[in-house]
């Protein structure tokens, strides 16, 4: 079989084209619908006008490294040099899977936490190393790391752990306590953390993101990973960036350079643009944001499903039990065309040893425009 055979459809697509087909509201995949800043735009407009559309240099837009790296001083405290410790990817989807590449060799382990964003175990597939996973449990109606399973999964063939906080699918955002329990594995264990920051703005009810390289002993062992898909609401512009050290950060150019090269050349100097002037409007829509989680998950809660807390990103899980309607993946293939809204279900973020425990889960996003949250409000009350 080959190494990339689990991995053919994405859950995504499958439920995107099921929301196409029926016309539904898609609350499956993560993806906003009002556009970002409008400064950003009309500066994209103008860098493709007055001439920004060849490649630019491998490592991406020199203005868009240097607002990147003065973005991090400037909100987390940590100085990157944007010559050698920040590359442009193309998304972050490229800066992970450029990072696993580049970091791990067959035989390698790479340790990843249950549930997942779908492209890391398939990265781990494409690097040839072997996959081992922790687990995330419940507190409550929030869902938090497994420690002790981390720390079991981990052995001396162990690399690389990946990290992604706010998370994909649960909401969950990392407490001071999980971090500095991460940190404390990853030194005394001397791993490299691949960490996913691209919901590091949409943290909720007055929280706060910590970025994990910040921790004592952990800048030189961490590659950071964000990008302005859900900063700026720009998903389709895929423009992402990878920073640490300039010896980790070579060696994922390194594999980047012949996946992509480089990406597209107008944009980044509209995303530098966003990054020096428009984080009130990133906080305006996180707010914004907060108060569309709520309305998502008052209309859940009154359509029967059991909701849990979303401390951050766009999504809020929900498990299905008492609707009694089967599992969430046959309640997914369904409800575009019974009720008219699309969503996806946490299984697809599991490997298989873990289906049972999720199987009941359904992902929602509610980074979409009032009119329309209130809409599949309306729809969801219809689901029996
Ligand atoms: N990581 C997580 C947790 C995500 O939810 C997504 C989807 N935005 C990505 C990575 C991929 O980001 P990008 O579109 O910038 O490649
Ligand atoms: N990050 C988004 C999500 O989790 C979209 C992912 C995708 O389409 N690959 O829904």
């Amino acid at each position: 079989m080959s190494r990339l055979e689990p991995f053919r459809t994405t859950v995504f697509a499958e439920m995107t084209e099921l929301a196409v087909r029926h016309e539904a509201i898609n609350l499956g995949q993560g993806f906003p619908d009002e556009d970002g800043p409008a400064s950003m735009l009309e500066a994209a407009c103008s860098a493709i006008l007055s001439g920004a559309n060849q490649y630019t240099p491998g490592a991406g837009a020199w203005d868009l490294r240097e607002a990147v790296a003065d973005d991090r001083y400037s909100r987390y405290g940590i100085k990157y040099d944007p010559q050698h410790e920040v590359l442009i990817t193309v998304g972050a989807t490229e800066g992970i899977t450029a990072a696993i590449l580049a970091l791990t060799e067959r035989g390698d382990e790479v340790v990843l936490i249950e549930p997942f964003f779908d492209s890391y175990p398939a990265a781990v597939a494409l690097a040839g190393a072997t996959l081992r996973t922790a687990t995330m449990e419940t507190d409550g109606d929030c869902f938090v790391l497994d420690i002790d399973s981390v720390r079991a999964a981990i052995t001396p063939a162990t690399k690389v752990l990946v990290v992604n906080s706010p998370h994909n699918p649960t909401g969950s955002v990392m407490t001071e306590a999980e971090a500095a329990a991460i940190a404390d594995l990853a030194v005394s264990h001397d791993l490299i953390v691949v960490v996913d920051e691209v919901y590091e703005h949409l943290v909720f009810d007055g929280r706060r993101h910590i970025s994990l390289a910040t921790l004592p002993g952990m800048r030189e062992r961490t590659i950071s990973v964000s990008s302005a898909g859900k900063t700026f609401n720009v998903t389709g512009w895929k423009i992402g960036w990878v920073c640490g050290p300039a010896h980790l950060v070579s060696a994922v150019r390194a594999a980047k350079q012949f996946m992509s090269f480089v990406s597209g050349a107008p944009l980044q100097p509209a995303i530098a643009v966003a990054l020096r002037n428009e984080l009130p409007w990133v906080r305006a829509m996180r707010d914004d944001l907060n108060i569309k989680r709520d309305i998502l998950r008052t209309a859940l809660s009154n359509a029967g499903f059991k909701v849990h807390a979303s401390q951050g990103t766009y999504f809020v899980i929900a498990d299905a039990t008492p609707l009694s309607l089967g599992d969430a993946t046959k309640l997914c293939r369904r409800m575009p065309e019974e009720i008219g809204v699309a969503a996806v279900p946490v299984s697809a973020f599991v490997t298989t040893n873990h289906h049972d425990r999720w199987r009941n889960f359904v992902r929602f996003a509610f980074s979409k425009r009032h009119d329309v949250l209130a809409d599949a409000s309306q729809r969801l009350v219809g689901l029996h």
